[in-house]
């Protein structure tokens, strides 16, 4: 995956077009991801036992497309698009095109 969990993206379409965030969750199986204040969406939750004695609305992230973001790179702070390099290893490391940072 391109996208990793606590990576800071940059929104490039859809309605939340602009906004940045830190990666909550990668969903592989379906290219997708769930970025903290993107794509906010309000779910009923139901009342029940143990924590949740209120039922009510809440706030929370829909998944969105991995196509639809980018790559922040934290050394050039600009959106970039990933590449990767094979290290001697065998290991695949990601790398920021702009700067050819390895990102970690
Ligand atoms: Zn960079």
């Amino acid at each position: 995956m391109k996208i990793r969990k606590e990576d800071t993206v940059l929104v490039v379409s859809g309605k939340d077009k602009g906004k940045k965030g830190k990666v909550r969750r990668v969903l592989p199986d379906e290219n997708k991801v769930i970025v903290e204040g993107v794509a906010m969406m309000k779910r009923h939750t139901k009342a029940g036992r143990g924590k949740v004695k209120q039922g009510g609305i809440v706030d929370m992230e829909a998944a969105i497309d991995i196509s639809k973001v980018m790559l922040i790179c934290k050394r050039c702070d600009k959106p970039t698009r990933v590449g990767f390099h094979t290290v001697e290893d065998g290991k695949k490391v990601r790398f920021c095109h702009s700067c050819n940072e390895v990102i970690e």
